[in-house]
């Protein structure tokens, strides 16, 4: 029977997500890979307690997070059941919809029937009564964004979603939806975007920008995948590793000129003291517009060695930052 920990709230800092009242641990954890139906129930677990005993509240699920489609929330729920019932209200749970989940028409993408039946399968899920953040998961350009925006305020009237945010939207999209949900009087507080070190794509197309005073700016893969971490740095490509899947991260996207790369990030991250992984997290952290670094973690190992990056102050010279700034653009 878990019990946690009892100093979990000492250190952890907590940001506002957007105008809204909620606040996120600067570091949460999502479910996208690691905890599908062949993953090890006791490391599971182990990677959510430490998670939850240092504070992070925060666990970010999908529908289709797995293998298979839906078996991360399965597990999640299993594991909520046994060990976090007692902390139900210390935490924040996020869903969400969007890819394919199942055949037919009313599966995938943005219409109302879509999200709002998928909402009720996730709860069903992961045993829950509503979930805290409900995202739609990527734009449908087929959809009237009204429709999509429409259902979201729908389950929070509902009462199965208590906050709504958006995910993979451009900067135009992502304005008109916020602008709608204002409306209907369920305000976007989230944004979950793609964002880091090796990939600035939501600096150099305004999205980060577009969001100021908006909604807050989650950050998803922040390490790359595992490459802004030591896991590469000398080449090789480990077993059990996600390049070694091959499936969302290539081995062949781990080049020998990436590689040196890396390794100059990791000089400088030697530098200040941190590993490239700890580098990784306090450079996002340093945008205050930054709500929260989602990372995902194999072990319980990696989680803690990752939440390490809190214990400096997210603050970088303006020499480190254009140090850094000539490595990215190489
Ligand atoms: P990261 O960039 O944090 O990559 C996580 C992976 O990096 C781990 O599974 C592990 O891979 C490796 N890793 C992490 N820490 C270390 C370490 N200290 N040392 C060595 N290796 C390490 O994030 P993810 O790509 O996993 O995304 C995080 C979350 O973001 C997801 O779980 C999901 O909740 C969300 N997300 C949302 C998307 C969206 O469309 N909205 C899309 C993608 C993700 P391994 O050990 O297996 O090599």
């Amino acid at each position: 029977m878990y019990t946690a920990n009892e100093t979990r709230y000492d250190s952890m800092r907590y940001r506002y997500a957007g105008r809204s009242g909620l606040r996120l641990p600067e570091l949460s954890l999502g479910l996208w890979h690691n905890f599908g139906a062949e993953a090890d129930d006791e490391v599971c677990r182990s990677i959510l307690t430490t998670a939850f005993d240092n504070g992070v509240t925060h666990f970010d699920l999908a529908n289709n997070y797995g293998p298979p489609a839906g078996s991360a929330e399965q597990r999640f729920g299993s594991i909520l059941k046994r060990d976090f019932a007692p902390y139900r209200d210390e935490l924040i749970i996020s869903s969400k919809a969007g890819y394919y989940m199942w055949p037919g028409p009313y599966g995938e993408w943005g219409s109302r029937k879509y999200l709002i039946s998928s909402c009720d399968q996730s709860l069903k899920r992961m045993g829950l009564e509503y979930v805290d953040i409900f995202y739609h998961h990527r734009p449908d350009p087929n959809t009237p964004l009204e429709e999509t925006m429409g259902a979201l305020a729908h389950l929070v009237h509902q009462g199965k979603a208590l906050y709504v945010g958006i995910s993979n939207y451009r900067a135009e999209d992502a304005v008109k939806a916020i602008k709608l949900l204002e409306e209907m009087g369920t305000p976007c507080i989230l944004n979950q975007v793609r964002y880091s070190m090796l990939d600035r794509w939501v600096e150099e197309n305004g999205l980060l920008d577009a969001m100021d005073n908006q909604a807050g700016t989650i950050c998803f893969s922040p390490l790359a995948q595992g490459l802004l971490t030591s896991r590469y740095l000398d080449g090789n490509i480990p077993e059990g590793s996600r390049a070694s899947e091959n499936r969302f991260l290539k081995a062949d996207s781990i080049t020998k000129e990436r590689v040196a790369l890396l390794n100059e990030l990791n000089e400088v991250a030697k530098r200040r003291g941190q590993s490239l992984s700890e580098l990784a997290v306090s450079w996002l952290l340093k945008d205050k517009r930054v709500t929260s670094v989602l990372i995902g973690a194999s072990s319980k190992a990696q989680l803690l060695q990752n939440l390490r990056a809190l214990d400096k102050p997210a603050a970088f010279s303006p020499e480190e930052l254009s140090e850094l700034n000539a490595i990215l653009q190489q």
